[in-house]
């Protein structure tokens, strides 16, 4: 293991993460390739390469524009950070292997959904279309299941998240039934079970803590897609071990 590798992985992990929220921003406003340049949210101001380095940038002007001084959100370092930590960790704990890529392309997918989903409360379209073949085509040469097993992941997690579609009546978006869906494909049946009670005690958690901190009531609908992104990485560097764990107790 290669310090300087890991800190090469963290850095592209940066670059990428600033990227994502590019991606995760503008995809819902469809207006992703119309802008070419990057430009300040507030004054709309073109940003120039001193702006736009990952984390640093951010902190050098104490998160605000230079040029209108507006505040800017703590959301973009903090999504270059958490891209550069997670590649660097995926490169740690698998080295090169079918399994770096597979977390390297699960963090494409999670991170820019994540954005979207707390920026607009929507799960781009565009991203599922473009990342479902993508997966297809990565389990078609080093499968993480039987192929039997992907489908019923995908059909268990489709009709379970139906259901709480229209039972919860707009609690939960089309959106994250597809995006479950998916991860049901890539992980197969026990693990999505898996994934899906993490994202709902994620959920949860930072729900209650969300309405201690600041009093919101019950009814604030809260981005639900980071949890179930949070749930997918969970599983995809610790699911088996967790499963494991959990036969073992009975
Ligand atoms: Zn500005």
């Amino acid at each position: 293991m290669q310090i300087y590798t890991l800190i090469i992985f963290f850095i592209f992990g940066t670059v990428f993460g600033s990227f994502f929220n590019v991606v995760g921003l503008r995809l819902p406003e469809k207006s992703l390739f119309r802008e070419q340049r990057s430009y300040c949210d507030s004054c709309h101001k073109q940003l120039g390469w001193r702006e736009l380095i990952p984390i640093w940038s951010f902190v050098a002007q104490k998160g605000r524009c230079r040029e209108c001084g507006g505040k800017i959100s703590p959301l973009y370092p903090l999504i270059e950070l958490v891209t550069g930590l997670l590649a660097a960790f995926t490169y740690y704990r698998y080295a090169w292997s079918q399994e770096l890529l597979l977390g390297l392309l699960l963090i494409a997918l999670i991170m820019p959904v994540t954005v979207a989903d707390i920026s607009s409360r929507k799960v781009p379209n565009q991203l599922l279309l473009f990342f479902s073949p993508v997966f297809i085509i990565y389990r078609g040469f080093c499968p993480l299941t039987p192929w039997w097993d992907s489908l019923l992941g995908a059909g268990t997690a489709l009709v379970l998240l139906l259901l709480i579609f229209y039972l919860s009546h707009g609690g939960m978006g089309m959106g994250d039934v597809k995006y479950y869906t998916l991860f049901g494909f890539i992980f197969g049946l026990e693990q999505f079970f898996l994934l899906f009670l993490l994202s709902t005690v994620y959920g949860v958690i930072i729900g209650i803590i969300k309405m201690r901190v600041k009093g919101t009531g019950r009814k604030t609908k809260l981005a639900f897609a980071p949890f179930i992104g949070l749930a997918a990485l969970t599983v995809f560097y610790f699911g088996p071990a967790i499963i494991q764990w959990y036969k073992q107790l009975f």
